[in-house]
């Protein structure tokens, strides 16, 4: 396998990956000075800075983007039910986020993967009184000390209130707010512990991180995930979801059918060019030069992975 490195990331592309498009100079130095440690300090400093954005979606269902991955809301008389909590930086600020939606306190935690963008915040939210739910897979990596070589970092245990304390392998209900949540294990993904949570009535669905809108997706190797599984785990969506159904994505806005329908096609075809070129025996950095993503670069290689990182994560997989 080929390891692929986002230590070396453009102060644009960070700077993009906090949702600081409009940022001054004022915090640029900290930002570079962020970027030579690598792309997990790099994400959390981002996330220090970034305010929180609150957008209400259907039926006490919410987003907050701002810390790390998409983190869903559902707010109620039986406490608040949140999906991913984001980074501990933020915390301060997505609390005053979730004040802003209602007073109920937190009683529930989903996590759509193991993730440091998702489930960082863990510790507080349980500390707050949640219960964590998520795939088994969830609380394995969340346990020991996980490598992710595609960002050169290795993660300690989290600590103990950060596991989750309800896991299942394939399915799971949960019945909150007067709202049925159905959680589904899509298998080895964008990780081996992705999962959709779908808001039965309102017809939102949260895919976790098989979908980045509007992005080049990361793709955690070192944990299970691969290309191919991004393909199915995107399929499967695509059967789940109608015109009418929101969709919040990892990263990136929330997004609708038509949206995932694209992405779904890009992954296809960069994935077939890729084959391609590897099937004729070209090498990585051959096939980078080759430049088989070029067709889509304009509108999905602006973030965090660059059309050459990109490459390098389908090569591994094909
Ligand atoms: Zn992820």
């Amino acid at each position: 396998m080929n390891n692929v490195n986002l230590s070396n990331l453009s102060r644009r592309r960070f700077i993009a990956a906090a949702g600081l498009g409009a940022a001054t100079g004022l915090f640029a130095p900290r930002i570079l000075f962020a970027q030579e440690t690598g792309i997990v300090p790099t994400m959390i400093n981002a996330a220090a800075r970034a305010k929180i954005e609150v957008q209400p979606l259907r039926r006490d269902i919410s987003v907050l983007e701002g810390s790390g991955g998409n983190i869903g809301v559902l707010t109620g008389k039986g406490g608040k039910l949140l999906i991913d909590s984001g980074f501990t930086v933020s915390r301060a600020r997505i609390a005053a986020a979730l004040d802003s939606l209602s007073s109920d306190p937190v009683t529930q935690l989903i996590n759509t993967h193991w993730h440091v963008d998702h489930t960082d915040g863990n510790a507080w939210v349980h500390s707050a009184g949640a219960t964590i739910t998520a795939h088994e897979n969830t609380k394995k990596h969340l346990s020991t000390s996980t490598r992710v070589e595609g960002w050169s970092y290795t993660f300690p245990p989290a600590p103990a209130g950060a596991i989750p304390t309800i896991v299942f392998d394939d399915e799971h209900h949960v019945h909150q707010n007067d709202t049925r949540i159905a959680l589904k294990y899509y298998g080895p993904a964008h990780t081996d512990s992705d999962i959709s949570v779908l808001f039965e009535e309102a017809d939102v669905i949260h895919v976790g991180d098989t979908w980045w809108n509007g992005f080049y997706p990361f793709i955690d190797y070192s944990t299970g995930g691969s290309i191919d599984g991004m393909i199915r785990a995107t399929e499967r969506n695509l059967t789940i979801v109608t015109n009418k159904t929101i969709i919040i994505p990892g990263h990136g806005p929330v997004g609708n059918k038509a949206g995932l329908t694209e992405y779904h096609d890009m992954l296809v075809a960069i994935r077939n060019n890729v084959a391609a070129l590897k099937k004729q025996g070209k090498s990585l950095s051959e096939t980078i030069a080759a430049k088989p993503t070029a067709a889509y670069d304009s509108k999905w290689g602006q973030f965090l992975m660059t059309p050459a990182i990109f490459t390098g994560l389908v090569y591994s997989g094909v």
